[in-house]
C-alpha cells in the first residue's frame, strides 16, 4: 500500500527498525548521515536503498525540513555508493518515490540506486 503522506514519521516503519538495528540489512556503506543496503526484492544487477540516518517520510519531508549539513551528507552519501560500486562509468539511475502517486511504500525517505545493466528508457 502507498503511504499517506500526510501522516507523521511512523518510528515502526520497517527502514526506522533497519536504522536502529532490530532487523538486519545487507549493509553497503554507513557514515554520520546515511545508511545503504541492498534492496530485499532486486529490480536490476545492482539496486540499493540509501537512505538518510534522520526520522523523514519522504523526499518531501526531507527537502522542507533537513538542515542543509543533513542533505550535503546524505547526497554526497548517494554519489558514494554509487562510486564505491564502479558505476559512474557506464552509469546508473536513483529514483525517490514519493507519495500516493509515486508509489512510495515505505514512510522513511530511500532513494533507490539501480545499476548494473542497461537500464533502458525511463518508464512510469
Ligand atoms: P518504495 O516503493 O517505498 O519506493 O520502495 C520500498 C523498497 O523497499 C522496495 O524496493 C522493497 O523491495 C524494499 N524493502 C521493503 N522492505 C524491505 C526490507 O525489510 N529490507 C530491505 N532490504 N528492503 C526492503
Amino acid at each position: 500500500m502507498p503511504i499517506d503522506p500526510t501522516q507523521p514519521y511512523d518510528n515502526a516503519n520497517i527502514f526506522a527498525k533497519i536504522l536502529r538495528g532490530e532487523i538486519p540489512c545487507n549493509r553497503v556503506y554507513e557514515d554520520e548521515w546515511a545508511l545503504a543496503f541492498e534492496d530485499i526484492n532486486p529490480q536490476a544487477e545492482i539496486h540499493t536503498l540509501v537512505i538518510p540516518k534522520g526520522a523523514y517520510v519522504s523526499w518531501d519531508d526531507f527537502s522542507a525540513r533537513a538542515n542543509a549539513e543533513e542533505i550535503a551528507g546524505f547526497v554526497r552519501a548517494v554519489g558514494m555508493v554509487a562510486r564505491d560500486k564502479g558505476l559512474v562509468e557506464p552509469g546508473y539511475r536513483l529514483l525517490a518515490n514519493t507519495g500516493v502517486h509515486g508509489g512510495q511504500e515505505v514512510p522513511h525517505l530511500h532513494v533507490h540506486l539501480f545499476g548494473g545493466q542497461p537500464l533502458g528508457p525511463m518508464i512510469l
